[in-house]
C-alpha cells in the first residue's frame, strides 16, 4: 500500500505538472503579450496544439476579468457562456497568489465529462486581476490507471484534495466526488502525524475496516489514498494458518492419543505387575502353610518329621498317663553314600522307598508309626511297648531288608542292609522324647560301630 500511494502520487504529480507547465507559459504570454482580439486567433491555434499533446487534458481555456470565456482549446464557445461562478475563478479573483490552483472535480460545461480543473490567475501589468488560465484533467485519466491497478474486490484508490474533499475514487461514484472526508481518519489521524505511512483503519465512507497507504503529492494540494479490505489481504495467510493449525493440532492429538495409550499400557502393565505379585506372595504363603500342614514325606509316604514330633510328643504324654512303656527304633541305611555314588541319586531314592516300604510293612500295630526323620534315617514309635518287644520288631525289620536282596556292589553283604538303635521307656513327668531319640541314637552309634547289619537296645 506504501509503494502503491507512492507511485500514484508521482503519477498524479507528473500528470498536473504536464498540464500546469503549459498554463505557466500560456499566463506568460498572455501577460506579456495582451489578450486583445488581435491575439486571439494564434492564441486559439497555441492552445489546440497543447491540448492535443498531452491525452490527460481535457481542454485549456481562457477566461477575462468577468468570467467570458476568451479561447478555448475544444472550439465550443457556448454563447454568453461565463465561469464567474466557479470555484476556481472566484479564488484567483479573490487571491492574489501566482501558484497554480487545483480545484475540486467539476462537470464540464462544453462536454459534460467529469473533469479536474488546475489554474492561473492572469495579472494586468498593475498586478490587478486580468482573468484565468483553465487546464482540465479527464478524471478518466486517473481511474482509468486506479482501475487497472488490483486492490481487490473491496480496495480503494483514492485522490483527494489537501481540503479533505474527493477528487476521483475508484470504485467511481459520481455522488461522492466533491464529498468532504475532514472528519475521516486520513485527515484526523493519518495527515497530522505525517505526509505518507500506513495504517488500519475503518472507512469513513462506506465503514470497511481497510489496510491503508497514504501519501501527499509532491507540490500540489492533493492527497493519495489507497486501500485493500483487510480480509483480503488476510484471507490467504488465514487460509495457511488455518492449514497449519489444523495440521500441528492434528499431529499434537496424534501425540497426545499415543501418549494416552502409551500410559494406559504402563498403568496397566503396573497392575498386572502388582496382582502378579500379590499372587506370588500368596502363593509363597500358601506353600509355607501347606508345608506346615503337611504331615506326609513326599519321597516314601511315611510320616514326615514334623508328624513324627507331633506324634511322639503326644505318645509320651498318653504313656505317662497310662503308665505305660514307649519304645523307638533309628533305622540308618547301611553304607548309604557309597550306594549313592555307585548307583546315582535317583537309584538311592528308589531305595529309600523300599525300606520305607518295607518298614511300613513290618509294623502291624494300628497304633504304630514309621517315619522318615530324615536322609536315609527313619524312626518307628511304638507305643505300649518294651525294649523286648521293639527289638522283635526290629529284627523283622532288619531281615526283611536284607531278604528283599537290594544291590549294593560296595557293601561287605553285598546288598543293602540297615543298621537299628532301639530305646524303650516308662515316662515319668518332665521326661521328653529327646531322651528317648538321644538313647536310640546312641544304640544305632554302637550298631554301626559294630559292624553294621544289626540292632542294638540302648544301655
Ligand atoms: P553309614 O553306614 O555310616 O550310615 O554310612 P552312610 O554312607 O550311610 O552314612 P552317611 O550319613 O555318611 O551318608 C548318608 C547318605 O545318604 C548321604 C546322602 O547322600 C544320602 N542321602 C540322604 N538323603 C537321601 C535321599 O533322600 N535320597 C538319596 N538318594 N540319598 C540320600
Ligand atoms: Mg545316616
Ligand atoms: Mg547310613
Amino acid at each position: 500500500m506504501a509503494n502503491l500511494a507512492q507511485t500514484l502520487s508521482s503519477q498524479a504529480q507528473a500528470s498536473i505538472k504536464q498540464a500546469d507547465t503549459v498554463l505557466f507559459s500560456l499566463v506568460d504570454r498572455l501577460e506579456t503579450q495582451g489578450m486583445g482580439p488581435d491575439q486571439l486567433p494564434q492564441l486559439k491555434r497555441v492552445i489546440t496544439t497543447q491540448r492535443n499533446e498531452l491525452a490527460q487534458l481535457h481542454g485549456l481555456f481562457i477566461y477575462d476579468q468577468k468570467g467570458a470565456w476568451i479561447v478555448d482549446s475544444n472550439g465550443i464557445l457556448p454563447p454568453n457562456a461565463n465561469n464567474a461562478d466557479r470555484e476556481y475563478f472566484i479564488y484567483h479573483r479573490d487571491h492574489p497568489d501566482r501558484a497554480p490552483h487545483v480545484g475540486p472535480s467539476i462537470k464540464s460545461r462544453s462536454t459534460g465529462e467529469w473533469i479536474l480543473p488546475v489554474s492561473r490567475r492572469i495579472n494586468n501589468p498593475d498586478g490587478s486581476f486580468a482573468g484565468v488560465a483553465l487546464a482540465t484533467l479527464y478524471l478518466d485519466h486517473f481511474l482509468k490507471l486506479y482501475n487497472s491497478i488490483d486492490v481487490g474486490n473491496n480496495g480503494v484508490i483514492n485522490l483527494i484534495s489537501a481540503d479533505a474533499k474527493i477528487v476521483v475514487r475508484r470504485p467511481f461514484n459520481e455522488t461522492i466526488i466533491g464529498t468532504s472526508i475532514a472528519d475521516g481518519p486520513l485527515f484526523t489521524q493519518l495527515l497530522p502525524k505525517g505526509d505518507s505511512g500506513t495504517a488500519i483503519v475503518r472507512s469513513y465512507v462506506d465503514g470497511v475496516e481497510r489496510v491503508v497507504g497514504f501519501r501527499r503529492v509532491n507540490n500540489y494540494p492533493l492527497v493519495v489514498f489507497c486501500a485493500m479490505n483487510e480480509e483480503e489481504v488476510l484471507a490467504s495467510w488465514r487460509q495457511e494458518t488455518l492449514m497449519s493449525s489444523a495440521i500441528v493440532l492434528l499431529l499434537i492429538s496424534f501425540v497426545l492419543g499415543i501418549g494416552y495409550r502409551f500410559i494406559r499400557l504402563m498403568r496397566q502393565q503396573t497392575h498386572i505387575q502388582n496382582q502378579l505379585i500379590g499372587a506370588q506372595d500368596k502363593l509363597l504363603e500358601a506353600n509355607h502353610t501347606l508345608e506346615l500342614l503337611a504331615l506326609e514325606d513326599a519321597l516314601t509316604g511315611l510320616a514326615n518329621r514334623r508328624q513324627f514330633d507331633l506324634f511322639i510328643q503326644a505318645e509320651m504324654g498318653r504313656a505317662k498317663r497310662g503308665r505305660t512303656t514307649l519304645a523307638l527304633l533309628m533305622i540308618d541305611v547301611d553304607h548309604f553314600k557309597r550306594f549313592n555314588d555307585r548307583y546315582g541319586h535317583l537309584v538311592g531314592d528308589e531305595c529309600l522307598r523300599s525300606v520305607a516300604r518295607i518298614i511300613q510293612e513290618n509294623i502291624r500295630r494300628p497304633g504304630d508309626l514309621a517315619a522318615r526323620f530324615g536322609g536315609e534315617e527313619f524312626a518307628v514309635v511304638l507305643p505300649s511297648t518294651d525294649y523286648v518287644g521293639a527289638f522283635i520288631v526290629a529284627e523283622k525289620i532288619r531281615k526283611a531288608v536284607l531278604a528283599s536282596a537290594i544291590e549294593h556292589g560296595d557293601s561287605d553283604m553285598g546288598m543293602v542292609t540297615i543298621s537299628i538303635g532301639v530305646s524303650a521307656c516308662s515316662p515319668v513327668d518332665g521326661e521328653t522324647p529327646d531322651a528317648l531319640i538321644g538313647a536310640a541314637d546312641k544304640a544305632l552309634y554302637t550298631a554301626k560301630t559294630s559292624g553294621r547289619n544289626m540292632s542294638v537296645i540302648a544301655n
